[in-house]
């Protein structure tokens, strides 16, 4: 009988205490959305659908700010929708106002940074609060040593931290196709392209995951880069349960910013940044498990080439791109 009491015992204690879960932070850049055709409606179904499936999930999110992308006639529309952001209990963060490549000075990187926050401090102000986060476009955090230095030197003296990345799924590489399959209303092309997404997703966050044990001997709570996409506001379940099969729950990005990894040392410069697990592996001298890197599928890659191309902006980088 005692044996039996003592089992119960520790079979409650062991329901009782929650397993080790790991911690996400989940942003989302170029607000008010990525998109093939960045019209109001688009931006309007994918915001709604967006912060509702964040709120279904109880899921905390920052969104980054292209401010460009309010110079319309719609203005107000889009401020809008920036605050539908804010309503809905998420942070809004700095991006730069035309997400250009840190390829210059730090004099043009920091009035990209000022003229980026002329509308969203004034609604971060609304509420009594100040934009305290910035991600690097491209996560370039420098042209050069010096410009790294005087630019960080700057954000810090304007109340700004940087926000890192070390978790990623090339979303935008299927993001345009994704558009392009739903403004057509081919439903078999959307769905398929969606299921790529996923299953993408759901090979790469583990890797993200063991990557980053193998360079920190532990898994750290990750920063997750993700698009205003409409791909995304209507993967939210599915990408959820990748995270849950991952033990991963969301938690804000201040929260993530705790883990002591973020204040290690680097001194990446140049081109096309790399994410934060490839940046504390070259300041600790341990290998990244390239070898197992998964692959985006080439067709994908190929349809968003084609569309990039057709749109206009400059060729994706082979690595991520904020
Ligand atoms: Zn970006």
């Amino acid at each position: 009988m005692r044996t039996l009491v003592v089992a119960l015992t520790l079979c409650l204690a062991a329901a009782a205490t929650p397993a080790l879960a790991g911690e996400v932070a989940l942003t989302f850049d170029d607000l008010p959305t990525m998109a093939l055709s960045p019209n109001t409606d688009y931006a309007q179904v994918t915001t709604k659908d967006l912060l509702a499936g964040l709120k279904r999930h109880h899921f905390p999110a920052i969104g980054f700010v292209n401010e460009v992308k309010l110079e319309a006639r719609d203005k107000p529309d889009r401020i809008a929708l920036l605050k539908a952001w804010l309503d809905a209990g998420m942070d809004l963060g700095n991006h730069t106002y035309d997400h250009p490549h840190f390829t210059t000075d730090a004099a043009a990187e920091i009035a990209e940074t000022q003229k980026g926050e002329m509308v969203t401090r004034a609604l971060l102000a609304e509420r009594r609060r100040s934009p305290h986060w910035f991600r690097h476009p491209f996560l370039e955090t420098g042209a050069t040593d010096a410009a790294r230095k005087t630019f960080e030197d700057w954000l810090t003296a304007h109340g700004y931290r940087v926000a890192p990345v070390s978790m990623e799924n090339s979303d935008w590489m299927f993001a345009m196709p994704y558009d392009q399959a739903v403004l057509k209303g081919d439903t078999a092309e959307a769905a398929r392209i969606q299921k790529a997404y996923l299953d993408f997703t759901a090979q790469i966050v583990p890797w993200y995951i063991a990557a980053a044990q193998g360079v920190l001997g532990r898994e750290p709570k990750f920063v997750f880069l993700l698009h205003a996409t409409r791909l995304n506001a209507e993967s939210l379940d599915g990408l959820a349960a990748i995270l849950k099969a991952n033990d991963l729950k969301p938690v804000t990005l201040a929260r993530a910013m705790t883990d002591p990894a973020y204040a290690m040392a680097e001194d990446a410069v140049g081109a096309n940044g790399n994410q934060w697990v490839t940046r504390w592996s070259m300041t600790l001298n341990k290998p990244m498990p390239w070898a197992t890197l998964p692959k985006p599928p080439a067709d994908i890659e190929a349809i968003d080439d084609q569309l990039e191309g057709a749109v206009g902006p400059p060729a994706a980088p082979a690595k991520p791109r904020a």
